[in-house]
């Protein structure tokens, strides 16, 4: 097992402005990067507004990442009740709907 190195040796092939892989392939977008040492960058801002934060950086290490914590749940889809399905057309027809959306 490698310890990440940020993709540098990627970057520095194909230039400093690529993405690591792993931040320009994740399909749902959870990771993002930038320069944290530049008050003004997206990832700075990101920080700030979501109260990211470093892994023990008591220990003085300066770590280059920071987590944000999780975005609050958007509330579930409510599950129509068995009558609601018998009016709908049944259990089917209830279930293509709800897995094409
Ligand atoms: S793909 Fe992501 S985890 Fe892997 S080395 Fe690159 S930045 Fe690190």
């Amino acid at each position: 097992m490698r310890k990440c190195t940020l993709c540098t040796e990627r970057r520095d092939a194909v230039g400093a402005q690529t993405l690591p892989v792993c931040v320009s392939t994740c399909p749902s977008g959870a990771r993002h990067f930038g320069d944290l040492g530049d008050p003004a960058s997206v990832v700075s801002e990101l920080v700030r507004r979501r109260g990211g934060f470093a892994l023990l950086a008591e220990a003085g290490y300066g770590p280059a990442v920071r987590y944000l914590p999780p975005r609050p749940r958007a509330p579930a889809a409510p599950v129509p009740a068995a009558a609601d399905m018998a009016s709908v057309g049944g259990v089917e027809r209830w279930l293509n709907r709800t897995l094409s959306c």
